[in-house]
């Protein structure tokens, strides 16, 4: 054989290597404990280079936002300090009014004193009088946040603030902006529920799981295949408290005070935006699922599924062809149309 057609054999032999494995080099993984989540992150890729930039960005946003470190910009506000904060924060905020808009004030930043009073932030749960309860539902409210042009932020009337139901899926979003501009082409960002992937897992779509939303049931409701893409999913089955025969969850209905509870046991959002999947996952879960439909049908950007106290799961026509249910947890499969 000729030292050219060789060399030919061999080019030949390397693409279809490369083609095999997705053009996307070799499987490396962080796995990251923060924000009591443990977060992992699959990337495919020529080295690991790229995970040591995810690593520090997680530890920033984690500093910035989360109530547990002291010098957060959020636990300053909390604490009734007037912050000139960074773009980022100002941003995130801005995109948090948005939410709050979009989904009628049942997704809002400020329902942080209810959460506090039930128990949430602490784990020393209790189900509060209502005197408590309308004393707090008193000081949430987004018109509570003051800003001004100059970056400087401080929080009116007794307001507090968490960036609970919002920071993992920003992050989801920073981590997968590093990762692209890393030239990474294939991805998971697992950050305990919010997935968020990069392209395709080795040429084909990925299949993430959504949970069986059970306290005492683990396994998978159904699946969607997606690339390029987020899927967030909310609801009260994990961190919960029982009290005099009760169940009661930490996401907030933040007109009432008391945990949200109107049928819904799941909210799944599927969005290439992250922080907005994650958003919405919490302000529709609270929403209802009649509420939730009608902002779908408003609003563009996202598909959703839902799934009810009687294990019916509702899926929304975008991702009619790309979920897969599971048919031992339910038979009871709605498409909802537009
Ligand atoms: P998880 O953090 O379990 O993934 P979510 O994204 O749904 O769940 O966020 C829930 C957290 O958000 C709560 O623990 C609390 O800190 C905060 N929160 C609770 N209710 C609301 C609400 N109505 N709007 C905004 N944040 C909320
Ligand atoms: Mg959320």
């Amino acid at each position: 054989m000729r030292a050219s057609s060789k060399k030919l054999i061999i080019v030949l032999i390397c693409l279809a290597c490369l083609i095999l494995t997705g053009c996307a080099g070799k499987e490396y993984r962080a796995t990251v404990f923060a924000m009591d989540t443990v977060m992992q992150i699959t990337v495919y890729a020529k080295d690991d280079s790229s995970l040591a930039l995810c690593r520090a960005k997680i530890n920033d946003v984690e500093k910035m936002l989360s109530t547990t470190y002291e010098d957060s910009i959020t636990s300053r506000l909390n604490r009734g300090e007037t912050v000139t904060a960074q773009e980022e924060f100002i941003d995130l905020l801005s995109d948090c009014r948005k939410y709050s808009g979009l989904t009628g004030g049942a997704f809002d930043i400020t329902s942080y004193p209810v959460v506090r009073l039930w128990g949430f932030t602490t784990g020393e749960h209790r189900v509060p009088d209502q005197q408590e309860i309308d004393e707090a539902v008193g000081r949430i409210g987004m018109d509570n946040i003051a800003e001004n042009v100059s970056g400087e932020v401080s929080l009116m009337n007794g307001a507090e603030i968490d960036f609970g139901a919002v920071t993992k899926g920003y992050l989801g979003d920073r981590i997968r902006d590093i990762l692209t501009e890393q030239g990474v082409s294939s991805a998971l960002i697992d950050l305990g529920g919010n997935i968020t992937v990069i392209g395709k897992n080795r040429g084909k779509d990925w299949v993430i799981g959504i949970e069986i939303p059970s306290r005492d049931e683990s396994g998978l409701a159904g699946t969607v295949a997606v690339s390029d893409t987020s899927v967030v999913t909310s609801g009260s089955y994990r961190r919960y408290f029982e009290e005099g025969g009760r169940v009661y969850g930490h996401i907030m209905d933040p007109k009432t005070g008391y945990p949200a509870e109107n049928g819904l046991i799941s909210v799944t959002i599927v969005s290439p935006d992250t922080e907005m999947a994650d958003a919405l996952s919490t302000g529709l879960y609270v929403a209802g699922l009649e509420e939730a439909v009608s902002i779908w049908k408003e609003t563009p950007g996202f598909e959703a599924v839902f799934i009810t106290d009687d294990g019916t799961v509702y899926v929304t026509e975008g991702l009619a062809s790309c979920f897969t249910i599971n048919k031992d947890y339910s038979q009871k499969l709605v498409i909802i149309e537009k």
